[in-house]
């Protein structure tokens, strides 16, 4: 049997759809499985946040300095800040077999794309649009002007969800998190992922079959 190939699986949505909720759920039911990239930003820490655990808070000089040091896979810009992937940790992880995970919005799911065009790409979205105002406003990061931009932002990225592969609704949170992971093993099993395998299993069947025909 090959050995498991890794993955890079995107996970986009609009601001305060919970795309983070989702990933810690994802990350403690299923501990080993999944990795998650983390980006470099040039925005502020929010209150609770810790450096290298959900960013690489960066200055705008720091930023470009790694673009133009080509340190990242794919970068955008996003309510006037920078967001970007660090590249070697990916490498690294693909090189390993390992799934990894990149919390990333769309002009980046998009490059993403370009790059890994085997990449499964998800789009998690409130049920409604009002939920996503009550989201948004529930978790109480960002100032009412933020969050207006917020979902200003979102009314444009909505143009964008029918270049993704599947459409996650987190209504119920159990059930979004199931319906990740299930997704991403399903993707696995696909016949293109699986093209060493096929050969393998074909040459050795020929050999039988020799036999059989002597
Ligand atoms: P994102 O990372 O997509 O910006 P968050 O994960 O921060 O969004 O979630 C935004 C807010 O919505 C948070 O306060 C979170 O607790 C809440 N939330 C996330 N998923 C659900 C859900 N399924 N039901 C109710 N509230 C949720
Ligand atoms: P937030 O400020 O809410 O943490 O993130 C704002 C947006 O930037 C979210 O849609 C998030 O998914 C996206 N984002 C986070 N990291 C990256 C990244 O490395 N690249 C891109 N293109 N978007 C990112």
């Amino acid at each position: 049997m090959t050995e498991k190939k890794g993955m890079v699986i995107v996970l986009s949505g609009f601001s305060g759809a919970g795309k983070g909720t989702i990933m810690k759920h994802l990350l403690s039911d299923y501990p080993g499985q999944y990795y998650l990239s983390v980006s470099a930003t040039t925005r502020q820490k929010r209150q609770g946040e810790e450096e290298g655990r959900e960013y690489f808070f960066k200055t705008r000089e720091e930023f470009e300095q790694m673009i133009r040091d080509h340190e990242l896979l794919e970068y955008a810009s996003f309510n006037q800040n920078y967001y970007g992937t660090p590249k070697a940790y990916v490498d690294k992880l693909l090189k390993e077999g390992k799934d990894v995970i990149l919390e990333i919005e769309v002009q980046g799911a998009l490059q993403i794309r370009k790059i890994f065009p085997q990449a499964l790409l998800l789009f998690v979205t409130p049920p409604s649009a009002s939920v996503l105002k009550e989201r948004l406003e529930g978790r109480g990061t960002e100032e009412p002007e933020v969050v207006a931009q917020r979902l200003a932002i979102a009314s444009r990225e909505s143009l964008l969800m029918e270049q993704y592969d599947y459409i996650i609704v987190n209504d119920d949170l159990d059930r979004a998190v199931e319906s990740v992971h299930n997704l991403i093993q399903a993707e696995h099993l696909r016949a293109m992922r699986s093209t060493d395998f096929i050969d393998e299993i074909q040459k050795e069947l020929a050999i039988f079959s020799k036999g059989e025909n002597e």
